[in-house]
């Protein structure tokens, strides 16, 4: 087996965060291995049922874009991880991680057995998503509740 030359971690901000950091960058110190970062922010669709909702007086998704960015660029700076290399994307989570790691040369996505979605399921929506669109490995880390 060659060994991983650069590990994508998925993070949803979700409690089990740091235990994907932590596995990923102990990973990717045995490898000497690039490691990067990822969140996506979807598309916030409010359907016609909100017509009477109020105009916001922010963008939505730009406000969950900074926000995200924020926190994203501190986990980076825990685990010694270049700022380039931690990005905020916008689009469908499973597109948006598997075209981002085939783009960047990723041989190692590290996902969460479960985050947001999927508690009680063998595996959450995500991780299910990108362990069958992936070409390169994926570690769905276990996430016990
Ligand atoms: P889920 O299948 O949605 O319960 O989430 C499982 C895992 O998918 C999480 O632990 C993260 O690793 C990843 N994930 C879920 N949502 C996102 C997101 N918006 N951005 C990046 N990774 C995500």
């Amino acid at each position: 087996m060659t060994d991983y030359r650069h590990i994508l971690v998925a993070v949803d901000f979700s409690a089990a965060t740091e235990q994907l950091c932590t596995r990923a960058s102990d990973l990717a110190q045995r490898y000497a291995a690039r490691l990067s970062l990822v969140h996506v922010v979807e598309p916030v669709v409010i359907g016609p049922a909100y017509d009477m909702l109020p105009e916001l007086p922010f963008d939505v998704e730009e406000e969950l874009r900074t926000r995200a960015e924020a926190k994203l660029a501190e986990l980076a700076g825990r685990y010694a991880i270049e700022p380039a290399d931690a990005q905020v994307l916008n689009g469908l989570t499973k597109g948006a991680i598997l075209e981002h790691a085939e783009a960047n040369g990723v041989d190692l996505i590290v996902v969460g057995s479960h985050g947001r979605h999927g508690v009680g399921l063998l595996l959450g929506s995500t991780a299910n998503a990108v362990l069958h669109g992936a070409r390169c490995d994926v570690l769905a880390v276990r996430i016990r509740e």
